[in-house]
């Protein structure tokens, strides 16, 4: 029990202006219906919107109430399987086309910060620490080695040069990834929410969607609100996807995330912490990830500190000890803030789209999905107005699922517990 109030509400969310939702009654048809107003929703609503769709968002919590409003910021490319392990499994073409566009999707979200929207971008680039030499040879082997045409810009930093991006010796050397960068995720979402609205989107609120079944012209929706019909429905739930649609809950695994913010420190001492603002992620197979706020003055740091404790104040201790073996200088700083979401995780370790008996879906980002949210998001809506722009090296991938998950991630602690061991041990 800490000795003083911590609040559970994410730091970023502490100034943010939510947009209203809705205030138009509740329809009783639409055309498209859209469940879950993160990212992937709201992207996809903006671009059904602006096809002259009605268009309703439904979110069974509160604006913000899931990942997007709450996740670290970080801006990377984020398509987690190796080139070489995408070719062993589809082909030279296909695992190209997939890396690409992960890159294509930094890209489009660089774009649209420079352009449309305000969402804090940041080109601070990002540091990834070596956990262990070994680990460190492999960064070198890596960066030099990137695969033709899917080059991204990597400096290796040596550990004798390491304090030039960190102060600690935690690490062993790394590599800094140039073009990565930070935004503000609360204000992205405000920013996507906006954009949809603009487009004639409606975004509703604390309305859960209990139920959807096949009717003559699409589908018959039961909500806490009463029953849509709509003539097409996209789940946008991720992590979040619950019991609604028991082939979509076979394939995502919900994972807790958690984050700390320290007291503010003081823009001198981050800066003297990490002199360039950088994102920093390591080398762990159980990752932490940590930044400077976007005022400059705490850290920021979080990482898989439990599977599926809801109470994030639960997490705090784990993850100031996590932070203290990479910063023993922040040993005794207070916490202010600690919150958690629940990424959607896969078995391919691939985000999927498409549509199962009728329904869209745009899922699994794999606890990465600042950048292909938005992105695949805007797809989805692309798909569902039939538009070939929408076309991505994901679509028709076989979603995977494993004998035995319905409802509980059976597998999920004695793999983490493996994977801890691992990093113990410097694996
Ligand atoms: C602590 C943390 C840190 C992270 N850091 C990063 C990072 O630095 N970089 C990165 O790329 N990614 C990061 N992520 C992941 C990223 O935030 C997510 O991948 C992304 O926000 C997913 O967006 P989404 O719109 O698909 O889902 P969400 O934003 O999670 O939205 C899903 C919504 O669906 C709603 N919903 C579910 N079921 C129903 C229902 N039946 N009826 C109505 N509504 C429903 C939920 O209420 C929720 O609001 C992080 C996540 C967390 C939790």
């Amino acid at each position: 029990m800490m000795p003083y109030k911590i609040s559970v509400t994410p730091l970023w969310m502490r100034t943010a202006n939510m947009p209203a939702a809705s205030s138009q009654p509740f329809p009783s048809s639409v055309d498209v219906l859209v469940v879950g107003a993160g990212y992937t929703g709201l992207a996809a609503a903006r671009e059904t919107a602006a096809a002259g769709r009605s268009t309703w968002v439904l979110d069974a919590g509160e604006l913000g109430a899931g990942c997007s409003s709450r996740n670290g910021g970080q801006v990377a490319y984020s398509i987690k399987p190796s080139f070489d392990s995408l070719k062993a499994k589809f082909g030279a073409d296909r695992a190209f086309r997939v890396c690409r566009e992960g890159l294509d999707a930094v890209a489009y979200l660089r774009s649209m910060a420079a352009n449309e929207i305000d969402c804090d971008w940041r080109d601070n680039g990002c540091f990834f620490g070596a956990h262990t030499p070994r680990h460190f040879k492999a960064m070198v082997r890596d960066a030099e080695n990137q695969p033709r045409g899917l080059e991204q810009r990597i400096n290796v930093v040596q550990k004798s040069l390491q304090h030039e991006e960190i102060d600690s010796d935690f690490y062993h050397g790394g590599c800094v990834f140039v073009d990565d960068a930070s935004v503000d995720p609360t204000r992205l979402l405000i920013a996507l929410m906006r954009r949809a609205q603009e487009c004639g989107a409606q975004v509703v609120d604390r309305c859960r969607v209990t139920a959807i079944k096949s009717a003559r012209n699409g589908f018959e929706v039961l909500t806490s609100r009463g029953v849509v019909q709509a003539r097409q429905v996209l789940l946008a739930t991720n992590g979040y996807s619950g019991p609604l649609s028991a082939w979509h809950r076979r394939r995502v695994i919900p994972i807790g995330s958690y984050q700390i913010a320290t007291e503010p420190l003081g823009a001198e001492r981050v800066r003297a912490l990490i002199p360039f603002a950088r994102n920093i992620v390591d080398s762990r197979r159980v990752v932490v990830y940590f930044r400077p706020s976007t005022d400059g003055e705490r850290i920021i740091f979080g990482g898989r500190a439990a599977l599926s404790e809801r109470d994030p104040l639960a997490c705090v201790s784990r993850l100031q000890q996590m932070m203290s073996r990479i910063f023993p200088q922040l040993k005794s700083v207070h916490v202010t803030h600690a919150w958690v979401g629940w990424v959607g995780y896969t078995f391919d370790t691939l985000p999927h789209l498409g549509q199962h008996e009728g329904i869209h879906y745009c899922m699994g980002y794999c606890g990465q999905g600042v950048v292909l949210a938005p992105y695949l998001g805007k797809r989805i809506g692309q798909q569902m107005l039939g538009l070939k722009e929408g076309l991505t090296a994901f679509d028709g991938l076989e979603f995977p699922s494993r004998p035995y998950y319905r409802e509980k991630p059976w597998f999920l602690a004695p793999s983490v517990f493996a994977y801890r061991m691992l990093d113990f041990i410097g694996l």
